[in-house]
């Protein structure tokens, strides 16, 4: 299926709400999503794909919107007339081609693997090694705020069916942070739901240890500091267990936190590593390395859960954690009641599709026109 052509389209996604992070210093209100459509042949036979990729925002990654769009323009002509059935092949050239930059890459990774598995007429779940399309379990995702907020929206999730949530906290006040984590757990046990602290790297190492060794609390604490040597130095000086995120981007990080003995667990967000082919290996070394994962994306549409959401129900479940969907926190649907959803008949739960491929079709006309199209010169 040789690859014939490259749509690029840009697409604002406007959150429902404000949304602060990592101590209330980041602040996001709009995400700036990159849909591209591959388009392939073989003869007779057409096939066109999907991917999506949505940074969330300018500062949380070093990782921007403008950016995706630069990177396509940059790999999409290296890649016409090559078979899009090889995603190993396709993620060799892109790395000749552009070395770094993952997730610039993401989207024509996935939109690879969606070729691949209409091709195959497998959905990605079965692609990517699963036996079933079984239901992951979501996670809510609660912004830094003050405890009494917090503790409501918390409440919140936990009557839409989450049972696990992620509570932004972090700042350079000790105190509050510990004030904040005192006031959210006996709501949560009365719950009797599980709370992971994640504090986006806006902890010093000396403040984590100071706030984790003064809090009763023994759940999964998120990504304490900017750096991983620095959240290694706190993992050997605290209670609770570490899951890295933001510090994990390539294979040699992944590799790195394991000799640090730096967690015993990761965020794995295939936007962040560079797509589903990059992200299937790591998710392979984490389970052989006995690490727990939330398996989710860094942010976009019901399209860019759905990949992750595949790739979470192909991975076992003694080492798969609870998945995050972006797409609760928009005001709009561009792939409207498609895709894994937290849907009212299996609450708390995402089933990705078992159509082939990823199995969500965006609907060209809501994405408007392209802002780039790459073509072979000849047929
Ligand atoms: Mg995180």
């Amino acid at each position: 299926m040789k690859i014939t052509a490259i749509h690029v389209w840009a697409l604002a996604l406007p959150l429902n709400k404000p949304y602060w992070l990592s101590g209330g210093r980041l602040k996001f209100s709009e995400l700036d999503s990159t849909f591209v459509r591959i388009d392939a042949e073989d003869g007779d036979r057409r096939i066109s794909g999907f991917g999506e990729a949505c940074p969330w925002g300018n500062s949380y990654l070093p990782a921007h919107a403008a950016g995706v769009r630069a990177g396509v323009q940059t790999l999409a002509s290296a890649l016409l007339g090559m078979n899009a059935l090889a995603p190993e092949n396709i993620n060799r050239r892109m790395d000749e081609t552009l070395p770094g930059h993952p997730y610039a890459k993401a989207a024509l990774d996935i939109a690879c693997w969606d070729i691949l598995g209409k091709f195959t007429n497998m959905p990605l779940w079965q692609c990517l090694g699963g036996a079933s399309a079984s239901a992951v379990a979501l996670n809510s995702s609660i912004s830094t705020n003050a405890p009494q907020t917090m503790i409501e929206d918390i409440q919140h999730a936990s009557a839409a069916g989450y049972r696990i949530h992620s509570a932004k906290i972090g700042g350079s006040d000790a105190a509050t942070d510990i004030a904040r984590i005192n006031a959210i757990e006996p709501v949560r046990q009365q719950l009797g739901e599980k709370v992971t602290y994640d504090i986006n790297r806006a902890w010093t190492p000396s403040v984590a240890v100071e706030v984790l060794n003064s809090v009763a609390a023994r759940g999964w604490i998120e990504q304490p500091c900017e750096t991983l040597a620095q959240c290694a130095q706190v993992a050997a000086r605290v209670p609770q267990p570490i899951m890295l995120d933001e510090c994990l981007h390539t294979a040699a990080d992944f590799y790195e936190a394991h000799r640090l003995n730096a967690g015993e667990g990761c965020k794995l967000k295939p936007n962040r590593v560079g797509g589903i082919t990059k992200a299937r290996f790591l998710r392979d070394y984490a389970i052989s390395i006995g690490w727990c994962m939330h398996i989710e994306d860094v942010g976009g549409s019901a399209f860019a859960d759905t990949v992750a959401i595949h790739l979470a129900a192909s991975t076992p479940e003694t080492q798969r954690l609870a998945s995050w969907l972006c797409h609760a926190h928009l005001a709009v649907d561009p792939v409207f009641g498609q895709g894994a959803r937290n849907r009212p008949d299996n609450l708390g739960y995402a089933i990705p599709p078992s159509t082939p491929g990823v199995g969500v079709v965006p609907d060209e006309t809501q994405l408007g026109t392209p802002v780039a199209s790459y073509r072979s010169a000849s047929p």
